[in-house]
């Protein structure tokens, strides 16, 4: 799972993880939840989801010095699991076709 701007909002559904709204993309900033002048560092179990007023009025302070509640502890996610297709879909049966046509992991 790459460490992303993107996969941080994933992780939290797009949505504040201080007062739980969900925004667009454009909209989300991400927040160290010890700052990183306390010694915070720039990791899964640090960054969260948060929107710009939330992200302004925290500041560089930890969520207790904010009096500001996370909604969920951070934590990496666990990679998906990866459903393999050993057999060919040629071989399987009929009924299952369309399930490994729309779910096979797309080769590119
Ligand atoms: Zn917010």
């Amino acid at each position: 799972m790459p460490f992303t701007r993107a996969s941080i909002y994933r992780r939290d559904g797009y949505k504040c993880q201080y007062c739980g709204d969900a925004f667009a993309s454009e909209d989300l900033t991400f927040d160290h939840v010890v700052p990183a002048s306390h010694g915070g560092r720039r990791d899964w179990t640090n960054i969260v989801t948060a929107c710009v007023p939330c992200n302004k009025r925290k500041g560089a302070r930890t969520p207790q010095e904010a009096s500001m509640v996370l909604r969920r502890s951070p934590r990496k996610p666990v990679a998906r699991s990866v459903f393999r297709v050993s057999l060919g879909i040629r071989q399987s049966p009929a009924s299952w076709r369309d399930y490994l046509y729309w779910n096979a992991e797309l080769e590119t």
